[in-house]
């Protein structure tokens, strides 16, 4: 099917009381995993490439084939560029077909991130592209490369964390123009185990307040128990990669360590895309997302 605007899967998900996975694509076969789960649950989906894999995905290359299979599967697909830090590689994102941006400056003071997301909008709205903002803050766990990635990328950023504001969420929505809106609530990027202490009522409250579906960042670090918490109090749209990323790893060091003569380089790809497919399509059951497209 053609690929969807965010606001139609996310409005859709609203509606029904279900949340959407957005999984991060870093090559082909975490690309065909997320693809083959969606389609084996009859699940909408969002694909997600992030500034910060660029050095391990080429988009140029990989937006117009991932645009070319969603389009020839029968699953409710969008490709967005996930915390995009730059104009130019927005600009080259939709250039290479992606339909949804997630431009992250929630580290700048609100009245000068209303404005430079303001100027993001009307520029992505002129080439028909939604944009997804980020209130409060949300952290990233330390310890890996994606780490060390997103604090070059925010070494200009003031370093806050912050909790999403509910009247704040109001108000941003109205004037920006965003599509959605991810809220900062106790989660946080990279975890590898679930020990997120989520503000559920602050949840609920920016929810009553929000005109546009809420998305959460950071939930490998979320138990499936609070994930449906979550959905039910109103998020929409769920970001998960550090799950996925643990998965592929921890089956192809099985196989590495179980035979020391191991010399192939292409099963072992296939045993991290089997692994991931079985995460996405666990977690799709988990959101409630499975025959909905
Ligand atoms: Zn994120």
């Amino acid at each position: 099917m053609p690929i969807k605007t965010i606001s139609k899967i996310l409005e859709k998900a609203r509606d029904e009381r279900y949340a959407v996975g957005c999984f991060n694509i870093v090559n082909m076969e975490s690309f065909e995993a997320v693809l083959e789960a969606a389609e084996e649950n009859q699940s909408p989906v969002i694909f997600a490439i992030a500034q910060i894999h660029l050095p391990y995905i080429n988009m140029n290359r990989m937006v117009p084939m991932m645009k070319a299979a969603i389009e020839a599967s029968e699953i409710d697909g969008a490709i967005l560029l996930d915390h995009a830090y730059d104009k130019e590689v927005v600009e080259d994102a939709i250039n290479s077909g992606m339909n949804g941006v997630m431009f992250d400056i929630s580290m700048l003071k609100y009245d000068e991130h209303v404005s430079k997301m303001k100027e993001m909008v009307a520029f992505c709205q002129s080439k028909g592209v939604e944009v997804e903002g980020e209130l409060g803050f949300v952290g990233r766990a330390s310890g890996s490369k994606d780490y060390e990635a997103e604090k070059a990328m925010k070494a200009n950023f003031q370093d806050k964390p912050l909790f999403t504001s509910p009247i704040e969420a109001k108000e941003y929505i109205e004037e920006t123009g965003v599509s959605c809106l991810a809220v900062s609530i106790g989660n946080t990027h990279g975890q590898y185990k679930a020990t997120a202490n989520l503000q559920f009522d602050l949840l609920s409250s920016i929810n009553s307040l929000a005109s546009k579906p809420l998305v959460m960042h950071g939930s490998s670090g979320i138990s499936n128990e609070d994930l449906k918490e979550a959905v039910k109090r109103g998020i929409c749209k769920v970001n998960y990669y550090t799950g996925l990323s643990k998965a592929a790893v921890d089956e192809i060091r099985i196989t590495l360590e179980n035979d020391p003569t191991w010399k192939d380089y292409h099963p072992l790809m296939k045993i991290g895309k089997s692994a991931m497919k079985a995460v996405v399509s666990s977690k799709i059951k988990v959101l409630g997302s499975a025959f909905k497209c």
